[in-house]
Order: C-alpha cells, then sequence, then structure tokens
C-alpha cells in the first residue's frame, strides 16, 4: 500500500501507539514514524527496539511539522497533551487520538484545536491486557473495527484519509457519532470490563476462606475474568470516570437482568433460564459468524498435537 502521511506523531507509546507503529511500517503508510511518552523510562525502550523513527523529549517537539498526530495516551491525560500540540500543529495537519471515550474526549481537546487544523477523532476497538511500548504487535488491528467521529466541522476528505490509514492498519472502518460510540462501548466493552473486575475481586476475598483453591481450580469462566480484570488500571479508572453515564445506564439494566435471574434460580424456574441462556448462546454464534471471534475451544491449555 502506498505511503499515507509523510510525517505521523505518535504522542503516549503504549499498546496502541506501539502496534500502529508496527502496521504503519508493515505497509509503509507513513513516510517517517516519530513518538514521545511521558516517562524516560518508556522512551529509551522506544529507542532501544526501534519503534519509531525518532523519540523526542517533548510531545510538542514530535507534533511540530506532523501531518497525522494521534494522541494515544490515557483518556484522563488527552487535555492535557492538547494543550502543550495545539499551538505547533501545522495548517492542514489532522489531530486525531485513540480513546476509548468519545464525548469527553472530543470536548477536552477540541478548544485546542487550531483553526485550519483537522480534528478527527477515532478508536480502534482492538487490545489486549498488555500495556507498555513492547505489547505492540502489527496485526492488532486486522480485521478489527476502528469507530471514526468525526466532529462538526471535519473535512470529508481527511476523514477519507485517516480511514485509508486505518483500513492499510488492518482495520475495518465505521462511521459513528460520539454519543452513540459511548453507548455501544458502554455494553461491548466498558460495563463486562467492570463485571469481570467485580468477579475477580470478589474471588479474591473468597480466596481468603478458602486458601488457594481459587487458583489451582480456576475454570474457563473464572480466568477468562482474571485476563480482562488485568488490564491497565489507569486507562479503565478514566474510561469509567469518562463514561460514567453510558456506562451507569448499561449496569442499572444489567443488575435487573441479575436481579431476574437470581429469582429465576431461587423459584427454580428452569423455562426461563433455559430461554435465555439460549438467547446469549445465538449472540455468541453471531460473532463468531461476523469473523469477530473463532469458535476453537481454548481451554488456556498448551496445543498438544497428536501424531
Ligand atoms: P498504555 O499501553 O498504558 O500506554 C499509554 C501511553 O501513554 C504510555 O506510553 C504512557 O507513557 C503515555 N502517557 C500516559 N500519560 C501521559 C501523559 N500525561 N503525557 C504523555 N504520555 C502519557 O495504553 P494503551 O493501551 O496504548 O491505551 C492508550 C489509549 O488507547 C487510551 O486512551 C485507551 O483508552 C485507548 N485504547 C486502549 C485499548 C486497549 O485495549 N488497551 C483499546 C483501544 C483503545 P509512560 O509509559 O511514559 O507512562
Amino acid at each position: 500500500m502506498a505511503q499515507i502521511y509523510d510525517r505521523v506523531a505518535l504522542i503516549g507509546m503504549g499498546l496502541i501507539a506501539s502496534s500502529m507503529a508496527h502496521a504503519m511500517r508493515r505497509d509503509g503508510l507513513a513516510g517517517q514514524i516519530v513518538g514521545y511518552a511521558r516517562s524516560a523510562e518508556t522512551r529509551d525502550i522506544a529507542r532501544e527496539i526501534g519503534l519509531c523513527d525518532h523519540v523526542t523529549e517533548s510531545a510538542a517537539e514530535a507534533a511540530e511539522g506532523a501531518d497525522l498526530v494521534v494522541l494515544c495516551v490515557p483518556v484522563g491525560a488527552m487535555e492535557t497533551v492538547a494543550r502543550e500540540i495545539g499551538p505547533v500543529l501545522k495548517p492542514g495537519a489532522t489531530i486525531s487520538d485513540v480513546g476509548s471515550v468519545k464525548r469527553t474526549v472530543i470536548d477536552a481537546v477540541g478548544p485546542y484545536v487550531p483553526e485550519g487544523v483537522h480534528f478527527i477523532p477515532a478508536h480502534p476497538l482492538a487490545g489486549t491486557e498488555h500495556s507498555g511500548p513492547r505489547s505492540g504487535f502489527a496485526e492488532l488491528f486486522d480485521q478489527r473495527y476502528t469507530i471514526i467521529v468525526p466532529v462538526e466541522g471535519s473535512a470529508p476528505a481527511a476523514v477519507d484519509r485517516l480511514a485509508d490509514l486505518w483500513r492499510g492498519m488492518g482495520a475495518l472502518v465505521e462511521e459513528m457519532d460520539a454519543e452513540h460510540h459511548d453507548l455501544v462501548l458502554a455494553v461491548t466493552s466498558h460495563t463486562p470490563h467492570l463485571i469481570a473486575y467485580t468477579m475477580v475481586g470478589v474471588a479474591d476475598d473468597l480466596r481468603r476462606v478458602t486458601d488457594s483453591e481459587v487458583i489451582k481450580y480456576s475454570a474457563a469462566g473464572f480466568r477468562d475474568f482474571t485476563r480482562i480484570a488485568a488490564s491497565d488500571p489507569v486507562m479503565w479508572r478514566d474510561v469509567f470516570l469518562n463514561n460514567k453515564e453510558a456506562t451507569l445506564e448499561i449496569l442499572g439494566r444489567f443488575t435487573e437482568e441479575l436481579f431476574a435471574l437470581q429469582r429465576a434460580i431461587r423459584q427454580e424456574d428452569g423455562d426461563h433460564l433455559h430461554a435465555y441462556f439460549t438467547r446469549t448462546r445465538a449472540i455468541r454464534r453471531g460473532i463468531i459468524e461476523a469473523g469477530q471471534d473463532t469458535d476453537a475451544p481454548d481451554f488456556g491449555r498448551k496445543k498438544v498435537r497428536k501424531e
């Protein structure tokens, strides 16, 4: 694929930024990739592993002269970074982000985007529980959706160019407005993470009673929760503080459904439970049919090949 931007600046060099760097390099999508992260430690690692062409000592230095600047920091840090780089953004450049919440990021970053610079928020729906500059890999976005959330006045040509970059990195691209994005993500990602955090927390409390049984006999369901609950605490703190309303709305519905299931168990209402689980099984089938997961059994065991 042809080069799409001459100079791309990645502010923050964690899982998402490092995956973007690898994916852009894989297909030669950027002439030059420049990166910046807050700590000297992360910057040193990025230099050591050759993540970018150039690692700078400030966010402004990275953003200066860039055609595309992507904010890859936790949602709560977006405003600070935008304030710093706003004055150096070059006319005609695009500033984007990869934050997991869109409304508050738009409100926080928007005021610092100068006239003549395109602000086009985005969110790749791809991740792992790992973080930091070593955790990225080029395939992270392959066949995963990236939601582009154009704001008022986003120039269509600039939106198309950013969409081309994400497609070049392997992603499927869709557009949505910020409110819809935040509600959809509250259902598909944010509330499930909160439930995983809670379940692992409860099991941890229980461990004090049952010693190490929770770990020793950890079955697939619990293990899946522990993987999700190992995600970066700063990122997820910021997600909940910034997608407060949608998450609380979905949690309210979740609680009602949980009570209904609790009542069905108490009243031994097998029909209710069976109907409910039949419905949820169909949702899983739909995800597999949409190519967003496979149905290969995976119990966390190493693959043993029988000759
Ligand atoms: P990460 O691996 O924890 O990396 C975060 C990066 O941001 C680090 O390089 C960190 O620098 C830097 N940073 C933090 N605060 C900063 C500040 N004030 N100024 C400059 N740099 C700062 O995080 P990530 O998983 O890549 O997430 C980045 C963004 O992508 C978040 O907004 C998140 O919501 C979004 N996102 C995450 C996922 C996911 O599954 N992980 C998926 C989609 C979108 P130091 O290392 O020096 O602290």
